[in-house]
């Protein structure tokens, strides 16, 4: 579904991505971690589009990004991306959030988007708070419709970058729920993350990247299993986090 072959990206001088090498097989679940600064959210940005790269390409659904002559809003529209900071927007109701892209970007009825809004809505739990506005729910609540949201675009891949770090810890499970129930259903999901029992629940994979080099790359049993058999920088990681 995605692969990022050889990505290598530059802020100026800075090189933020070394050589970045990942496949994420459809209905994955892949969970990339890491310290703070090492490129994560860049990565994922870059497999929305939404950040350049100078080296390297990323395919995702057979589509290349690096390809000049790709259509990179039709590929956007096809991932779903859910931020730290829910991002919705605040001077429209829960409903029309929902529905905004749906009518903008995939052309759907005002109806037609309405109901597929509101029946994700119920899916995330929410259904009684449509008519509010996002000022109006908790932070947990508004992470919740960001998902629906994403999901009504009938994404073939969702990214996740931190989306329960912004959290008081009492909503954090909360949102983790909808995504553990999405990776029991079998979406292709990439989650940047450092809820490690979420990581034990459902991924297949993790990745974890150091300075812009994704340093390890396995199987979850792997990565949680033998601790001395993982590189010196994600041992260190882990034990200041697990
Ligand atoms: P992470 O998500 O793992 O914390 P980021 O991908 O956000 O890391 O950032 C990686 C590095 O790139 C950091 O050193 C950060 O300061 C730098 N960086 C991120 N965005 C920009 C930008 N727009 N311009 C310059 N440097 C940036
Ligand atoms: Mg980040």
């Amino acid at each position: 579904m995605i692969s990022i072959k050889n990505v290598s990206k530059w802020y100026g001088n800075f090189q933020v991505l070394t050589d970045c090498t990942t496949e994420v097989k459809k209905g994955d679940v892949v969970v990339v971690c890491g310290p703070s600064g090492s490129g994560k959210s860049t990565l994922i940005k870059c497999v929305n589009a939404l950040e350049p790269f100078q080296k390297g390409d990323i395919v995702v659904d057979g589509t290349s990004i690096a390809d000049p002559s790709t259509n990179l809003p039709k590929i956007r529209s096809r991932v779903g991306m859910v931020f730290q900071h829910f991002e919705l927007f605040p001077h429209l109701t829960i409903t029309r959030n929902l529905a905004l892209a749906q009518e903008k970007v995939l052309g759907r009825s005002k109806d037609e988007a309405m109901t597929k809004g509101l029946a994700l809505l119920e899916r995330v739990g929410l259904k009684d708070h449509a008519h509010k506005f996002p000022g109006q729910l908790s932070g947990g609540q508004q992470q919740r419709v960001a998902i629906a949201r994403a999901l009504a675009m009938d994404p073939i891949v969702m990214l996740f970058d931190e989306p329960t770090s912004a959290l008081d810890p009492e909503m954090v499970n909360e949102v983790l729920d909808v995504m553990v129930e999405l990776a029991q259903e079998g979406m292709t999901m990439m989650c940047v993350t450092h809820e490690m029992g979420f990581a034990r629940k459902v991924a297949h994979r993790v990745i974890f990247m150091d300075k812009g080099h994704i340093v390890e790359d396995c199987a979850k049993e792997e990565f949680f299993g033998d601790l001395n058999s993982r590189s010196e920088r994600a041992r260190h990681f882990l034990s200041k986090i697990l």
